[in-house]
């Protein structure tokens, strides 16, 4: 689950990181009312979506005067933001962040996430901040510096150093430091994060650091004892299909295509994705129905898939383990007779009582095609999706 710029730093400065002074609002005239209470004649009005890449799409506006102030409001409010790390749809721009100015002296980027690899939980810090760190990491590696916390021993003083040193900090600006990095590393644990991110985060005029964007990622693992965070969930910023998947307990990611996919099984799902690409094929989801595949669930899926005007076909791809594909055939049965499905429906079932499951569709005199093989299949449902793309 991701949290929007102003609630992240909401939360870094209950954890003593410093944030610039601001409010998020949702109206014009609650923008106006905001810049009057921050006082001063300039101001940041920063677009509130959940995506980066909001400075090089226009979502971040340093205005000078309440009548640009307004202006720069009003372009945002209500409107769609498209940056390069949002789909080409853009998401809703309904709250913006109204804050103080902020004197930038330089911008740094401090992050702390999982590293897989050593299995710790890690900082990463680079004095050529503000921008694509993906970038830096690829072509000036050596700009990167990170530190591991032993999970026993806690954050360590000279490992702070160490990230204060790699940044170009002076002993004044390491106390500030000291205190983001400390506070940053309870936040990660308390919150259950995946990621926490500040870029930039700046070295002002007076040698103080602050954090001029923030993100945070929580582990959605971990939601089930987060309930005042579960509360900061926007939907608006999410994919609409996929949230209703996630209701029904199916993991449905939206893709560019045109060929609905209803797997069981992520890894199922996966190679069946690969073999319709190499067919000829672009699905036009992942889609893992999970392994009590039920009627119920199988029928929702098929809702959630048909949902996508983009869909040409469906192939549905069983293996039956631990369900049998002769149920599984008469929830297929069941759900084609009643949803009025006007696309093409590949049927590949495998497994226990897998001829029965065959029988049973092919008598069922609906227009389902069954496949003998997954090759066969993905084939199958190329060809009738309106062969190669
Ligand atoms: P992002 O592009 O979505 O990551 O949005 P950021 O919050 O990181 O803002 C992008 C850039 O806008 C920053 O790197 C800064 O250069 C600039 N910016 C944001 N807030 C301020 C501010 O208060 N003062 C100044 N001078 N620049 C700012
Ligand atoms: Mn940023």
């Amino acid at each position: 689950m991701n949290l929007h710029e102003y609630q992240a730093k909401q939360l870094m400065v209950e954890f003593g990181v410093p944030i610039p002074r601001g409010r998020a609002v949702s109206s014009v005239e609650e923008a106006i009312a905001a810049a009057n209470e921050l006082g001063g004649s300039r101001w940041v009005v920063k677009a509130q979506v959940h995506a980066g890449g909001r400075g090089k799409a226009g979502g971040v506006k340093l205005v000078d005067g309440l009548a640009s102030l307004q202006q720069a409001a009003e372009s945002m409010l209500g409107q769609r933001m498209v940056t390069g790390q949002s789909d080409p749809q853009g998401l809703p721009i309904n709250k913006v962040l109204v804050e103080e100015i902020s004197d930038i002296q330089q911008e740094l980027y401090l992050g702390v996430l999982v590293d897989r690899s050593t299995r710790r939980v890690t900082f990463m810090a680079s004095a050529a901040g503000g921008m694509d760190i993906e970038q830096v990491a690829a072509e000036t590696p050596e700009k990167i510096v990170t530190v591991a916390i032993d999970p026993a021993a806690g954050i360590q003083a000279y490992q702070i150093r160490k990230i204060g040193f790699g940044l170009g900090l002076d002993k004044e600006a390491q106390k500030d430091l000291y205190r983001v990095m400390t506070g940053l590393n309870r936040l990660f644990d308390d919150l259950d994060a995946s990621l926490v991110e500040i870029n930039p985060l700046v070295l002002t005029g007076d040698n103080h650091l602050v954090a001029l964007d923030g993100k945070i990622n929580l582990d959605d693992n971990a939601l089930y004892r987060q309930p005042a965070l579960v509360e900061l969930r926007d939907v608006s910023q999410e994919n609409e299909k996929e949230h209703e998947a996630h209701q029904y307990d199916l993991n449905y990611i939206a893709l560019d295509g045109n060929i609905g996919c209803m797997v069981n099984g992520a890894g199922l799902a996966m190679a069946t994705m690969d073999l319709i690409q190499l067919k000829g094929g672009m699905p036009a989801n992942f889609l893992d129905v999970g392994g009590g595949t039920t009627a119920e669930r199988v029928s929702k899926a098929f809702n959630i898939i048909l949902s996508d005007d983009k869909v040409k076909a469906i192939l549905v791809n069983i293996f039956g383990g631990i369900v049998r594909c002769d149920l599984i055939a008469e929830g297929i049965i069941q759900v084609v007779k009643e949803s009025d499905i006007q696309v093409p429906v590949v049927v590949r079932l495998e497994g226990t009582n897998v001829e029965t499951g065959r029988q049973l569709l092919d008598d069922s005199g609906l227009s389902i095609i069954t496949a003998n093989s997954l090759n066969d299949a993905a084939e199958q449902v190329v060809a009738v999706a309106g062969g190669k793309q």
